[in-house]
């Protein structure tokens, strides 16, 4: 008896213990690169004294996530598009997370219904077109880019690419499986060139006169007009008008970079408060003034110091759509050969 006693009190001594040793750490698996997390993880230390640990890598995380299992350091991942977010859900890798904050700062729409993962910053993707050789308004709609007067004079990277492929899935949700088709034909149909390059080839094609219209992320357009290091894509972006799509129907296109708490996170309150510190106004204005992305807790606010990028009306499509849809997208952008 008294040895179960002493039993009892040293494991209630190590439960006591336990908490503490971890809790001034939060370990993290990250998509994002290491550039872009920095000034986020630094505020955050500064405000709560939790430590942070990052493993980067672009690729093979969920996996060496699902490899690991209990044994896994890893207590929060962060990432960029709902189709990885999505994965790391499908896997079972993350945990619900029941937090006020959370829920009240992240719209419902840009988090996984049972609240295992949250959206923390939005990025729409744009049209972009030459300023002389396009007319203003000629195009709103990411629809009008089916249009058989844009024949030879589209750029795009590759379809099977997510940014693309998520676009697409967006078309089905809306208009069904026919439509989205029928569009993604007649895109093709439209494309000045065999899809290629990043997005900011594109905009570097339409300087070079290969083509007159392509489609990006918003941020690249921030990132070419604004680079002081290789300044020609300075003069790539200054040909360019930009279309937020849609601003007079449902909404732009979005996608969401996001995070989600590991199933068995050892500091899940640090990863739990190291979100809703990612949801905070100081942090969501960060995401505007680093990477131009715009804050999923206000609608009205666009990234700082980005002209042209000012309230944007975004898609409210349930996120998660995107990622249903993905398959079933992908085998369409393999049929039309995009
Ligand atoms: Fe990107």
């Amino acid at each position: 008896m008294r040895l179960l006693q002493s039993l009892v009190s040293l494991l209630l001594a190590f439960c006591m213990l336990a908490p503490i040793a971890h809790s001034a750490e939060v370990n993290i698996y990250s998509h994002r690169q290491r550039v872009l997390l920095a000034p986020f993880l630094e505020a955050f230390t500064a405000k709560t004294g939790i430590e942070t640990n990052v493993v980067f890598a672009a690729k093979g995380l969920a996996q060496r996530l699902a490899a690991e299992g209990k044994a896994s350091p890893a207590d929060l991942v962060l990432t960029v598009d709902i189709a990885r977010l999505s994965e790391y859900d499908s896997l079972d890798l993350f945990q619900p997370v029941s937090s006020d904050i959370l829920t009240s700062a992240v719209p419902a729409h840009l988090r996984s219904p049972d609240n295992r993962w949250f959206g923390l910053s939005k990025r729409t993707r744009i049209i972009v077109t030459h300023k002389d050789r396009v007319a203003e308004g000629a195009i709103t709609r990411i629809e009008d880019l089916a249009d058989p007067q844009w024949e030879g004079r589209i750029c795009t990277r590759k379809g099977s690419h997510v940014y693309n492929r998520a676009l697409l899935a967006s078309l089905i949700a809306h208009h069904g499986a026919d439509a989205a088709t029928k569009w993604a034909e007649a895109l093709v149909a439209n494309l000045a060139r065999k899809p290629q390059g990043n997005d900011r080839a594109q905009a570097k094609a339409i300087y070079a006169g290969e083509c007159d219209i392509a489609i990006m992320n918003h941020y690249y357009y921030g990132k070419m007009i604004n680079n002081d290091k290789e300044p020609e894509q300075k003069d790539w972006a200054s040909v360019l008008n930009v279309v937020l799509p849609n601003q007079n129907d449902r909404g732009a296109h979005i996608n969401i970079t996001g995070g989600g708490v590991t199933k068995y996170a050892p500091n899940r309150d640090n990863a739990v408060a190291l979100l809703e510190f990612l949801v905070s106004e100081e942090a969501q204005n960060l995401y505007a003034a680093i990477n131009y992305e715009y804050p999923v807790i206000d609608e009205t606010k666009g990234p700082s110091g980005l002209d042209g990028f000012g309230a944007l009306k975004a898609d409210k499509l349930p996120i998660q759509a995107l990622a249903d849809n993905a398959l079933e997208a992908q085998m369409m952008i393999d049929r039309v050969g995009w």
